[in-house]
């Protein structure tokens, strides 16, 4: 697989460090709030990518962290009359409804900075050991300059980078490309012990401190929104290569914004949504195929029509699938006329999909041949096929949309499905028997549930109006 590495703006062979095994971080959410649609982007994103790499047969190690402590959080719960750790509670129960209802698979960890301030303390000591930080005043801060290859994510001559920082007045930097690493604790904060007094983590330091926890030294594979390559994957990957003097992370993926209406989404624009506002109205899935329908690295503009496109691609992805199992109830015991022709079209469609996400994970493209096999199925099951065709053809179907991570609400529909078709079926036998009150009463009862009945050469098909 090619992954396009920020590190090297090149795109690159996928080569993990063990071979069948890859090591992957995400950033994770910082939970003192709903998330909104640009943060939902990458965790759809990178759910799908673990999912390929998985059906590439690695096994994948993969850790997304909750930032569960930082400013954000303490004026929540002073706001709220409640404790920072109730605030994290809350918005991280939040966080996996908005995800199981996305289809994202929970990651193989889920660590909290508050559960691991052991191993940031440890590194924080090996750094100032080091001589790549200090302490001043009970906080603890990175020395920047002193890692030669500062700014190499973000390409920035230190120069650049520096212009945009200024020292600020509460702070106790020597320079002010300085970051922290450690902050000492204001009265009323939640506090730990630490060599340098009561004090609290920084936000850059918990990811490396994670990363060697749980993943080791060097990893494969770190994610996040492109908002993140500066400064906090910056600063991650100098922390990290100065305390362990180590690789950090191997290929760096970034995805890009969301726009809303052409804007950039922000709360001052009053152009800002959260995920659950959006899933309110259009439901969950739409999302999750927007995302997926750009390319990871392009921007995406949101706006009322694409939701409502994705909404109707969706169906007509659902439609087709639903149809091959209906065509399963009329299946033939006997090969039919075309079967081996239309075997090898469904299967150079996989391997469209599959040569899509080698190429730096092109989901859009995967989407496209996903559709074209949709295509290929209707034209096809437009009468009765044999038993293994017909299963085939759904096997494969689901085996490529599982890759994606789309169509996941189909166990929901199947119970609607077998209830329904039941009626139908009782409908069926009471016109047999001449019933027709009782056929009535079934149709009136399918109405009343919007469902629309219609008699074809194959039996009675039905759909929800
Ligand atoms: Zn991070």
């Amino acid at each position: 697989m090619k992954i396009f590495n920020t590190l090297t703006r090149q795109k690159e062979e996928f080569v993990p460090l063990e071979p069948g095994k890859v090591k992957m971080y995400a950033c994770g959410p910082t939970v003192y709030n709903f998330i909104h649609i640009g943060n939902a982007r990458p965790i759809c994103v990178f759910d799908t990518l673990r999912r390929y790499l998985e059906y590439r047969g690695y096994a994948v190690n993969f850790v997304q962290n909750f930032t569960d402590i930082d400013d954000k959080l303490i004026k929540k719960a002073n706001e709220e009359g409640i404790t920072v750790k109730e605030v994290a509670e809350r918005y991280i129960k939040e966080y996996l409804t908005d995800a199981e209802g996305l289809g994202i698979r929970p990651a193989t960890y889920h660590p909290k900075a508050t559960e691991n301030i052991d191993q940031i303390i440890k590194i924080v000591e090996t750094l100032v050991e080091k001589g790549y930080a200090y302490a001043n005043n009970g906080d603890v801060y990175f020395r920047s300059k002193k890692f030669k290859e500062y700014g190499k994510l973000s390409h920035m001559p230190l120069e650049e980078l520096d212009a945009g920082n200024r020292i600020d007045v509460s702070e106790q930097k020597e320079d002010a490309m300085d970051f922290v690493l450690w902050k000492s604790a204001k009265p009323g904060e939640p506090f730990w012990q630490s060599p340098w007094g009561k004090g609290r983590p920084g936000w850059h330091i918990e990811c490396t401190a994670m990363i060697q926890k749980y993943l080791g030294e060097t990893i494969d594979i770190h994610c996040g929104g492109q908002d993140l390559i500066f400064p906090h994957h910056e600063n991650e990957i100098a922390q990290a290569e100065c305390c362990t003097g180590k690789e950090y992370a191997r290929y760096w993926m970034h995805n890009g914004y969301i726009n809303v209406d052409n804007h950039k989404m922000s709360k001052s624009l009053n152009n800002f949504f959260t995920t659950r506002e959006v899933a309110e109205k259009y439901g969950y899935e739409p999302i999750k195929f927007m995302m997926l329908q750009a390319h990871y690295r392009s921007p995406i503009n949101y706006s009322v029509d694409v939701i409502e496109q994705c909404r109707s691609a969706l169906e007509r992805l659902y439609n087709c699938r639903n149809n091959i199992d209906f065509m399963l109830g009329s299946a033939v015991d006997t090969m039919t006329e075309g079967e081996e022709a239309f075997r090898k079209t469904a299967l150079s469609r996989k391997d469209q999909f599959i040569a899509a996400m080698e190429d730096d994970l092109n989901t859009a493209d995967a989407i496209s041949a996903l559709f074209e096999l949709a295509r290929d199925c209707n034209s096809f099951f437009t009468q009765p096929r044999s038993k293994g065709v017909t299963q085939f053809a759904a096997a494969l179907f689901d085996e490529l949309s599982d890759v994606l991570g789309l169509l996941y609400n189909r166990q929901e529909d199947s119970s609607l499905d077998a209830e329904i078709e039941a009626l139908i079926e009782k409908r069926q036998q009471a016109r047999k028997n001449k019933d027709f009150a009782t056929a009535d009463a079934i149709r009136d009862q399918l109405k009343e549930r919007n469902i629309v009945l219609e008699d074809t050469p194959n039996g009675v098909k039905w759909h929800q109006a």
